[in-house]
């Protein structure tokens, strides 16, 4: 109530706002500039915080906020007022959709952008709640014809469209109670559930009943039509959740091959784990496939820069003497690139590894006993990944989940062996230890019985410079790149982000994690950087309050960094 006092005192109202736009109406594109400030609308105060500079600029930032009218269960705890933000940007997106007329004019004119979630419930800052307000984070094209302000189509989004798309998405009266309420009560249980995989003893679990396959290579909803999911009987694990129970089947930890015919839903079941570190929303079909969250995609990723990493576990003896203990180059081959990223994940904190033979070197994943006979282990630098994965699970805990169907080389290494049938997991874990045993491999075994060294480098502040002309400028496109300054840091072969604002966050995460790197670790400046966001929010990353950032982990963090081609180390 003080706050609406002060308001009434000294704010602009929305009669003030529609008297300035008429003012400015056919004036040139700068005097936009006179609307920045805060109007209360009675409902809730709109603040238009910046005004871009002409209409083909990137459209101007504005906030509104209100009170909360929620009950409180929708609050209760984190899980769930995550799930309501998440679900108020969805809604406030549909209702931009249904109200706005969208573009009208030059430029960007007239379109409203809020950021528009996908498949996974995440925090993000397109919505959020400050105590007892919400506040909404969103942007608008103001309209112009040529570079002239078009006044009247101004106030029909400002006056007219916004307060509609509000009154029809921020209030509990105008929501679905029943969606609101499942959209909460299963990312509680996701998150209650990824929370117990560690009591359980798993690294993943995957619900009886879900749906895994994709619409499309390019349409993350689900295939209506695919198999639900069905866990071995053995596998199956049940777990007692806040708001139901679930059964599926439980992974534990060391290594689990997923092997299979062909086309027979390996990939699939390998990518729904991946996805498993973030919860997805109802009828996503993946509401209940939960992965450690510390779980890392690894793949060959050749091309990419790598800067003095200890790769020496996978690689010795590269022609020409080169220091695999201090590993740089800007165009890693296949398997030092796949043996980069496992290094690189483990300098970062990675639990479990998760690899495919769709986007493996062959190389870096086996070497047969013909092989070892045609090219000494003298002339061989790599040591494949099938004699590592063992001391990395009993040494340093870290466990892998491995697709292959193409070489039976890893069941004398193998915990468990899932066979994809039909795309129906069994466990044939005793027929490939009695196969292994009744065919033995003539290979030896190769490299340094024990993992060997993890790499320890403190990243140098000032390689990472955002200097763009006069300003830094750091920019996401899509999920595929970071512009960084002058660089481009590729992520595209980062297969868990997700979400364009991720991107964004990250960006503004590397900024920020400059001030740490003062001869610290990359593995302690990571904690710190997470610290930091948890301890506030993802807004300690940036001065401008915007709303299109979103949670990102460590590991994508010390992705993007160890992707960026200026990045030095001490
Ligand atoms: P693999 O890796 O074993 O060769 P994929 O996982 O790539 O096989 O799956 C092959 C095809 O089968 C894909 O088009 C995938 O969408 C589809 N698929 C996977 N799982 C299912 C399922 N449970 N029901 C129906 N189709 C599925
Ligand atoms: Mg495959």
């Amino acid at each position: 109530m003080a706050e609406n006092f002060l308001y009434l005192t000294f704010m602009k109202t929305r009669e003030d706002l529609h008297q300035q736009l008429r003012r400015i109406d056919g004036k040139g594109y700068k005097a936009y500039k006179d609307i920045q400030g805060q109007f209360d609308f009675e409902d809730f105060v709109l603040h238009i915080d910046y005004v871009q500079g002409d209409p083909f600029a990137s459209p101007s930032r504005l906030r509104l906020r209100l009170d909360n009218h929620f009950p409180e269960w929708a609050c209760r705890n984190r899980s769930r007022e995550v799930a309501l933000r998440d679900f108020l940007a969805r809604q406030f997106a549909r209702c931009i959709r249904r109200f706005a007329q969208g573009q009208r004019g030059s430029g960007k004119s007239g379109a409203i952008f809020i950021c528009q979630p996908g498949q996974e419930i995440l925090e993000r800052t397109a919505v959020v709640l400050d105590k007892d307000k919400l506040e909404v984070r969103f942007q608008v094209g103001l309209p112009a014809f040529g570079r002239r302000i078009a006044g009247q189509q101004a106030a029909a989004i400002l006056l007219e469209e916004l307060p509609a798309i509000v009154k029809h998405s921020l209030f509990p009266e105008a929501l679905d109670e029943y969606r609101l309420r499942e959209h909460l009560l299963t990312n509680e249980d996701a998150d209650a559930l990824r929370d117990q995989l560690d009591a359980l003893n798993l690294v993943a679990f995957v619900a009886n009943g879900a749906l895994l396959p994709r619409a499309s290579g390019i349409d993350p909803r689900p295939l209506e039509s695919g198999l639900p999911f069905k866990s071995p009987d053995n596998m199956v694990v049940e777990v007692q959740l806040p708001n139901r129970k679930v059964s599926g089947m439980g992974i534990a930890p060391g290594i689990t091959l997923i092997t299979g015919g062909g086309y027979h839903g390996k990939s699939t079941l390998l990518r729904a784990i991946e996805l498993g570190i973030y919860n997805h929303i109802p009828g996503d079909g993946r509401e209940f496939v939960v992965t450690h969250p510390n779980a890392l995609k690894i793949r060959a990723e050749d091309g990419r820069f790598v800067e003095k990493l200890n790769i020496s576990p996978f690689i010795n003896n590269l022609p020409g003497a080169i220091d695999t203990l201090r590993f740089s180059t800007r165009n890693a081959s296949g398997s030092t690139s796949q043996a980069a990223n496992v290094m690189e994940a483990l300098e970062a904190g990675a639990r479990a590894l998760l690899i495919d033979e769709d986007t493996s070197a062959t190389n870096f994943m086996i070497r047969d006993h013909r092989m070892q006979q045609l090219v000494p282990k003298e002339r061989e630098p790599i040591t494949p990944f099938v004699d590592k994965a063992r001391p990395l699970y009993e040494e340093l805990g870290v466990s892998s989940i491995i697709v292959v169907g193409g070489s039976g080389l890893y069941f004398d290494i193998a915990d468990s062996v899932l066979c994809m049938v039909e795309y129906e997991p069994q466990d044939l874990t005793a027929r490939a230890h009695e196969i292994a045993r009744a065919y033995p491999e003539d290979r030896s075994a190769e490299g340094e019985k024990s993992f060997g060294a993890l790499p320890r480098r403190a990243p140098i502040a000032e390689s990472l410079d955002a200097q763009k002309g006069n300003r830094e400028k750091v920019r996401a496109f899509g999920t595929r790149s970071l512009q960084f300054g002058t660089e481009e840091i590729g992520l595209s072969a980062v297969e868990q982000l997700v979400d364009n604002s991720q991107l964004n966050a990250i960006g503004d995460a590397l900024l920020y994690a400059r001030k740490y790197m003062d001869g610290r670790s990359l593995a302690e400046i990571l904690e710190q950087v997470m610290a930091d966001i948890e301890s506030g929010s993802l807004d300690v990353l940036s001065r401008r309050k915007e709303g299109h950032s979103a949670v990102f982990r460590k590991l994508e963090l010390a992705a993007a960094l160890n992707r960026l081609r200026s990045l030095r180390v001490e």
